[in-house]
């Protein structure tokens, strides 16, 4: 399983900070769901850029919005308003359900939760409860309310005060929120804990944990929205309504966006001087947020996500190193017998797949939501050969 030498992963070596590790590969090109490398070997990318790439690579109705956009107008700055931007927000109000809200725009996750755990400071409490495997970004805020002790532990002291939970765990979200409490922080699936499941009930319970106590419920659909599930958001299947929702990956397709949406009482928190960004916003990226979601409606993108994601599970539940399959849409999880995710990563790039492992055990796969039946099926036909070469 030898890869050719690459000058530009040597190059990467000396040129970028290793915060990464070595990267895999070095990427020249992408149409469709496919990727090629410098070596012009072609890979089914099931993994999506990590649930970025919601339309694939390459999609012209993203390169047309992004082109457009730029030749028109490019950035303005937050002194000013442009036609995208309104436009993004309002209908992301529309998608969560036409209730009333207010959005503030930034450019990835991290800074969305950023700018959420701030405005939960605006209640003029501090508490924050969030979940133990839960993950919420990098900056000092999002890592506070991120459990990892890897991640934690080197830049602590972090801002407090957030209490962990066991996720899924009603019980322990009832004893852990008080009237103290600013916000409940939860993710509806753990994407990078390998793809965990709220049990049903659980949000709804946290609905009504946090009202009890006058908190708000934020829920972190950076990994899991934007059509990700087959639903919009993945919390509209239990029926709930939160305060705070922030968002990101998929949400520009690629293109760099990040959004926290308030609300109710949550929407009028941040008031001017509050917060603010000099990217957030900018019209290109609002641009190629709108072409994401005018596709997913157009090409009927949920119904497929849900038909395709079961049959995707369905398959890899059939081989019998595979212990568990877990998600919804196309965000799948699976558990493997051992410890040996990371051979099966190596095994399918091999054999010309994309895949993740997010802990030594377990599998995610993230594709584009506009995976096709073939390349599904291809996978589905690989991997059972995958499992072997990996000694699985
Ligand atoms: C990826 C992720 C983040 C962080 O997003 P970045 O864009 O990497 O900062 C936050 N929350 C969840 C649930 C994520 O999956």
């Amino acid at each position: 399983m030898s890869t050719p030498t690459s000058d530009l992963t040597e190059r990467y070596a000396h040129a970028l900070m290793n915060t990464f590790g070595p990267p895999k590969l070095a990427l020249v090109r992408g149409e469709g769901t496919h990727v090629w490398d410098e070596h012009g070997k072609e890979y089914v990318d099931l993994l999506g850029g990590i649930a970025v790439n919601s339309l694939g690579h390459a999609h012209p109705a993203l390169v047309a919005a992004v082109t457009e956009q730029l030749q028109t107008l490019g950035h303005v700055s937050n002194f000013f308003t442009t036609g995208p931007q309104v436009e993004l927000a309002e209908k992301l109000l529309a998608l969560l359900g036409g209730h009333d809200g207010k959005v503030f725009l930034a450019n990835s996750g991290a800074e969305a939760n950023e700018g959420a755990f701030k405005l939960t400071r605006r209640t003029g409490r501090t508490h924050v409860v969030a979940a133990e495997g839960g993950f919420h970004g990098r900056t000092m805020g999002a890592l506070a309310l991120t459990s990892k002790a890897a991640y934690r532990e080197p830049f602590e002291p972090l801002p407090g005060e957030v209490t962990f939970v066991p996720y899924g765990d009603v019980e322990a979200l009832a004893a852990a929120v008080t009237d103290q409490t600013a916000a409940i922080c939860l993710e509806p699936i753990q994407g990078e804990a390998g793809v965990v499941v709220a049990p049903d009930g659980y949000l709804a319970a946290a609905r009504a944990i946090a009202d009890e106590h006058g908190a708000l419920l934020w829920l972190d659909e950076v990994q899991s929205g934007v059509g990700r599930t087959g639903e919009w958001f993945a919390h509209l299947r239990h029926g709930v309504v939160p305060d705070v929702v922030t968002l990101a990956k998929g949400l520009g397709g690629g293109y760099p966006i990040g959004a926290v949406v308030g609300l109710g009482r949550a929407a009028d928190l941040l008031q001017p001087g509050n917060h603010g960004t000099t990217f957030g916003g900018n019209p290109v990226a609002c641009a190629a947020a709108l072409a994401v979601l005018a596709t997913i409606e157009g090409e009927q993108l949920l119904e497929h996500v849900t038909v395709l994601g079961q049959k995707v599970r369905d398959g890899l539940a059939a081989d019998p190193r595979v212990t568990e399959v877990r998600g919804e849409g196309l965000l799948v999880g699976l558990d493997l017998v051992s410890e040996t995710a990371a051979q099966v990563v190596e095994a399918a790039q091999h054999a010309g797949f994309i895949v993740n492992a997010p802990t030594p055990r377990r599998i995610r796969l993230a594709p584009p939501l506009v995976l096709t039946d073939e390349d599904a099926a291809a996978f589905l036909a690989a991997w059972p050969g995958i499992l072997d070469a990996a000694g699985v």
